[in-house]
């Protein structure tokens, strides 16, 4: 028996890790960063959307930063790779933001490799005193929650922002960010436009037995506003209206529980979050418009508000203030007034209890 165990555990085979993560990032830089890795004496921007790094060795690395629609598809990376093979190195990355960056060797290479993309059609630029990339998230691609396509909104406000991508001309960097739900995994943004439920779920009685697995759909509220139920004879779930904050946790697990409305489903817009520990402390966004249409393919009227949000800014703020610092200073009242939003009462935070139980700093405390 005991020679048996021994054969068996001889006979198997070696087990292998499973690497699903992103790989080594070292062998896709370019040799230049891998020779002067953590050597740079100093770098500046010789331009919007060029980056310039100098190293203590003596070595001089150009990148140049492209903004892209974000959802690329085979024809788009075909024509970037093309681009970048032919004007640049063959070296480029992604940035959290969706941007790409191109390093260089020289500099004599960067005006060819901004004519090149330009002519095609993507702007240089994002960096500094811009308005970057706007970061959004999953939506239809990959989460089945979405009450609209994150990246629509992106790609129409961002034709709209190609003036203020290329230029530095903001009082301080602006991160936009946008969610297609109030699940925010878009995080904070100094302007977040994030889709907003008006109205509790629809429940389809006839499909929630066989779809649904209750308990984890009753376990999924965060205010216990479901119930299990019998309703026409079949077992289902019925939804406390009054206690329901149309969060659409429950579509996910159960979509017979409708939470998407053509009407009711709305954008709102947030102000003055954001994740540096520069000048001030991270903060969290603050609704300032609700009920504004999900108006696709180009949703003007959010464009409108956000475009106006970042004129008053820009005019207003003193350098290096985020939209976040230059609200503080002024105070809610002013900035009301001067973007010429209605202040309601749904703009009225009454959950006191976020100040001291939210963690508010990205500093790692134990
Ligand atoms: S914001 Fe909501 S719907 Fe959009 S990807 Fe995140 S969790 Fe899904
Ligand atoms: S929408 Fe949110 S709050 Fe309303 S029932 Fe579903 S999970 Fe609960």
């Amino acid at each position: 028996m005991a020679q048996q165990q021994q054969t068996t555990e001889k006979a198997a085979p070696p087990r292998t890790p499973i690497e699903s993560g992103c790989p080594d990032g070292f062998q896709y830089m370019h040799p230049l960063m891998i020779k002067n890795y953590g050597n740079w004496k100093y770098h500046d921007r010789p331009r919007p959307g060029v980056l310039h790094h100098v190293a203590y060795s003596g070595d001089e690395i150009w990148t140049v930063r492209v903004g892209t629609q974000r959802q690329l598809g085979p024809y788009e990376i075909g024509l970037l790779c093309d681009i970048i093979d032919k004007y640049g190195e063959g070296y480029v990355r992604f940035t959290i933001r969706s941007n790409m960056e191109i390093s260089l060797s020289s500099w004599n290479k960067v005006e060819p490799l901004i004519k090149a993309f330009e002519e095609a059609g993507y702007p240089v630029g994002g960096t500094g005193n811009s308005v970057t990339m706007i970061s959004h998230t999953q939506g239809w691609l990959h989460c089945d929650i979405p009450g609209t396509d994150a990246s629509g909104v992106v790609k129409a406000l961002m034709d709209d922002l190609y003036e203020e991508f290329v230029k530095e001309d903001m009082p301080n960097r602006v991160h936009i960010t946008t969610s297609c739900c109030q699940i925010n995994c878009g995080g904070q943004g100094d302007i977040a436009i994030n889709v907003q439920h008006t109205k509790p779920p629809k429940i389809n009685h006839d499909l929630v037995a066989n779809v649904c697995e209750r308990p984890s759909v009753v376990a999924r509220c965060p205010v216990a506003a479901i119930r299990p139920a019998m309703v026409n004879g079949k077992p289902s779930l019925e939804v406390d209206e009054k206690k329901c904050i149309c969060c659409g946790a429950c579509y996910p697990p159960c979509p017979p529980m409708q939470i998407n409305d053509p009407e009711h489903s709305k954008l709102a817009i947030w102000v003055g979050g954001k994740n540096s520990n520069a000048r001030s402390k991270p903060m969290f966004h603050k609704l300032v418009a609700a009920g504004i249409p999900n108006n696709p393919p180009r949703w003007p009227e959010a464009g409108a508000i956000v475009k106006k949000i970042l004129h008053v800014y820009k005019k207003d703020a003193k350098d290096w203030e985020r939209v976040g610092d230059w609200v503080e200073r002024i105070g809610w009242p002013r900035f009301f007034e001067l973007t010429e939003l209605p202040f309601t009462k749904f703009h009225v935070d009454n959950w006191r209890g976020s100040r001291y139980t939210l963690n508010a700093s990205a500093h790692i405390r134990f």
